[in-house]
């Protein structure tokens, strides 16, 4: 997997997400996008967070996979909802088959807005039924996790990672 290229996005808060239906040779970013799906084998996604959610979504029968940042902003704007609806319209993805892991991220009461919340709502929305939240909060654990709040911005970015076989 060491070999795999790592694609990532620029994370600007929005809800574009970049399909990548190709082989790719070499790892890049992708700008101006919160979120990466793919239906390629042997590459890695890659978000960086701290605080914000990473959102891992798994469809196992096409096979297409799909990693998205999602914060408050990126939430508001819907981006998982806009890569499950792309992972549908460009692999032919069912929400019923697709698997979805929340990462740790800011929770109440350290954090005045529940997104992971919503984020799951967004998802059963749209028929998605298979939806796991960690159900941790970032801040509450700074010995383990980054938080970019609870730690005042001078902290570390976590990579969430997901790619393949
Ligand atoms: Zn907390």
């Amino acid at each position: 997997m060491e070999s795999w290229p790592l694609l990532t996005a620029e994370q600007v808060h929005g809800n574009k997400i970049t399909i990548v239906d190709r082989p790719v040779g070499v790892g890049r970013q992708f700008a101006g996008c919160d979120g990466i799906i793919t239906n390629q084998r042997k590459i890695l996604l890659g978000i960086h967070v701290a605080d914000c959610c990473a959102v891992y979504i798994v469809d196992p029968k096409t096979p297409a996979i799909g990693l998205v940042h999602s914060g408050r902003k990126g939430t508001e704007l819907g981006v998982v909802s806009n890569a499950i609806t792309q992972m549908s319209a460009r692999f032919g993805s069912r929400p019923p088959d697709l698997i979805v892991q929340l990462s740790p991220c800011i929770c109440p009461p350290h954090y005045e807005i529940d997104f992971a919340a919503k984020i799951i709502e967004q998802c059963r929305a749209q028929g998605m039924r298979k939806i796991h939240d960690s159900g941790v909060c970032t801040a509450c654990h700074v010995d383990r996790y980054y938080s970019y709040r609870a730690e005042k911005g001078r902290t570390g970015r976590m990579l969430a990672l997901l790619g393949l076989e």
